[in-house]
């Protein structure tokens, strides 16, 4: 199996790359942000609570998410794989998701991590906001509420692989197709 996790800050480009890569190695997307805005759609009662904290740029509980991925492995037994994207965003989940993986005798293979600067990604989500109809992109002070999010919660889920060496680390700017490759690349030395 083939299992990534798609690792950077909001706006690296993750759900970008992600829709190549399906196409190319065959796996199963799982993004926790579109399972949760599903949620929304659908009107359900965790869409509901989870929407509060999402329009505020906060992460959900830990347990709301590992709850939401548990069912998508239990799901999808006979993938090839899956690309993990903005799951795990704490050091907990990334514990949990080592744990759900392994009861299924398979593990993560590699992390990729997109590098973006703080600017281009404020840029990015500003510009994707005015189009995306996502709220949490539409306004600055939410942004850097998500990018603190991140920095303070997230970034040390990449310390969580690098102690297993399977941290890697490209740019993340750049046009899409390069991006692309250089993933590729990643994948062909580790997988
Ligand atoms: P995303 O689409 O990945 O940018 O996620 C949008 C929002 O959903 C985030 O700002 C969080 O509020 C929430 N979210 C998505 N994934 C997670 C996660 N793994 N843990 C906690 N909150 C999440």
């Amino acid at each position: 199996m083939l299992n990534l996790v798609l690792f950077g800050p909001p706006g690296a480009g993750k759900g970008t790359q992600s829709q190549h890569l399906i196409e190319k190695y065959g796996l199963i997307h799982l993004s926790t942000g579109d399972l949760l805005r599903n949620e929304i759609l659908q009107g359900t009662e965790l869409g509901l609570e989870a929407k509060k904290l999402m329009d505020a740029g906060m992460l959900v509980p830990d347990e709301v998410v590992i709850g939401m991925i548990s069912n998508k492995l239990d799901a999808n037994r006979d993938a090839e794989g899956f690309i993990f994207d903005g799951f795990p965003r704490t050091v907990a989940q990334a514990e949990a998701l080592d744990s759900l993986l392994k009861s299924k005798d398979s593990a993560i293979t590699v992390m990729i991590a997109l590098e973006v600067n703080d600017d281009e990604l404020e840029h990015r989500l500003l510009l994707r906001g005015k189009g995306s109809g996502r709220p949490d992109d539409a306004n600055p002070e939410v942004i850097r509420r998500r990018i603190k999010e991140y920095n303070d919660k997230t970034a040390p889920v990449a310390g969580f692989y690098k102690a297993q060496n399977k941290f890697t680390s490209i740019s993340g700017i750049g046009s899409i197709h390069d991006i692309f490759d250089s993933i590729s690349a990643v994948i062909a030395d580790k997988a």
